[in-house]
């Protein structure tokens, strides 16, 4: 008796493995500094957790609509209006998924056969070629250089479109190194996907934590009409809501449709109360994200200051919640940095090889945590150098 060769062909999400060993020594009582997680230490905001337990008690317990309650549609709809001017049907261009990972999911089954490519460029968030593979497409990698001042690799992007391309993953603010695709950069990208006829995928769950001078470019304003193109986002990074599960895909109304026909085939809709929450953080979530994102700015100015003065290379954060360390000044492999941060200092980060293979002198921690555990690991960098 063998299992499906799907299953076979994809591994475990190196990362949520790691997470969950972490969990685990905390569990038998260690003190572990943890900076391997991709979630934000603050709690969910006070006024979408009591949303989420009026509407329980009020009975919002059965089965939704399956593409997601209206409401919650239309104060997504508002929401993209208000920040980039995109007019969306709430009934036609919006799915609510459990979770962006979920509307990822969806999207590439909805569009990939079997052999055909997607495009994505390495260092990556491994989960995107598990689920190019999962849907039976294959993952094409194009190296995109680290340093922030290098270009977004468009070039290089469309030479690797072929015959069997069926779509690019874009995925800015970026995990693991935080940088952000210019405006210049996405609409090259927007045109060559229009020319090739490849969809474009852009996944901007980090799109809300942007730093310094920086804008976020999303495909809402290159793109406005979605007709070839996804735009994935949700709630878990912006309000502290990673265990909720929830989060949602705009595009066109074939492709919403598409992705519906699988949502209602599979998990029927989003639990229900959870999405009263998150109109609540569209509402009046704001200042959440103001206050959490001045503590990633402080987290995230620290360990530049750091890098910059001890000459340790890093990929400047302009977003997001990450911040990719090359630690080669240090040690050949980071994997021998990560052992030794765990084994002598007790934090725990996560290795650069598990985002891609030409980046196995880098390490990832969060910036979404207490500054004096940032504190912790640059004195522990100090104490290695
Ligand atoms: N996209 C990227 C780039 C991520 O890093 C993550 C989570 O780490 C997700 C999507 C998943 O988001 P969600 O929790 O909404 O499924």
């Amino acid at each position: 008796m063998s299992l499906a060769i799907r299953v076979n062909g994809i591994e475990f999400s190196k990362t949520i493995e790691i997470a969950n060993k972490v969990r685990k020594l905390e569990k038998e009582g260690k003190n572990i500094i943890n900076l391997c997680t991709g979630e934000p230490y603050l709690p969910t905001p006070e006024c979408v957790k009591k949303a989420t337990i009026s509407a329980l008690q009020a009975g919002s317990t059965y089965y939704s609509d399956s593409k997601g309650i209206l409401q919650l549609r239309e104060a997504i709809s508002q929401h993209y209006n208000e920040r980039f001017g995109v007019q969306l049907d709430p009934d036609k261009n919006i799915l609510v998924t459990p979770g962006a990972k979920q509307a990822l999911v969806y999207s590439l089954l909805s569009i990939v056969n079997p052999g055909d490519e997607v495009i994505i460029t390495s260092p990556a968030w491994p989960s995107y070629s598990q689920l190019v593979t999962l849907s039976n497409g294959k993952p094409v990698t194009v190296e995109n250089l680290s340093n922030p001042v290098d270009p977004f690799p468009v070039k290089q992007i469309s030479q690797a479109i072929t015959k069997n391309t069926k779509a690019i993953l874009l995925n800015s603010p970026h995990n693991p190194t935080g940088r952000i695709i210019q405006k210049q950069d996405l609409s090259q990208l927007v045109a060559l996907c229009k020319e090739k006829e490849v969809f474009l995928i852009s996944d901007e769950i980090y799109g809300r934590i942007i730093f310094d001078k920086y804008n976020h470019q999303s495909l809402a304003c290159e793109d406005p009409n979605f007709k070839t193109s996804i735009l994935i986002d949700g709630f878990s990074k912006s309000y502290s809501m990673t265990g909720w599960r929830l989060g949602y895909m705009i595009s066109s109304p074939e492709i919403i449709a598409a992705a519906h026909k699988l949502q209602q085939n599979t998990v029927t809709c989003p639990c229900t109360f959870v999405q009263h929450g998150a109109i609540e953080a569209l509402k009046n979530g704001e200042d959440f994200i103001k206050d959490a994102l001045a503590i990633y700015q402080i987290n995230r100015d620290l360990i530049k200051d750091f890098c910059d003065t001890q000459n340790i290379s890093l990929v400047e954060p302009q977003g997001g919640i990450y911040a990719f360390v090359d630690t080669s000044s240090l040690f050949p492999d980071s994997l021998q940095c990560v052992d030794s941060l765990l084994e002598n200092y007790h934090i725990a980060v996560i290795p650069g090889v598990s985002f891609g293979k030409n980046v196995k002198e880098f390490i990832r921690i969060t910036l979404a945590t207490r500054t004096e555990k940032v504190q912790a690991f640059i004195e522990a960098l100090e104490h290695m150098g």
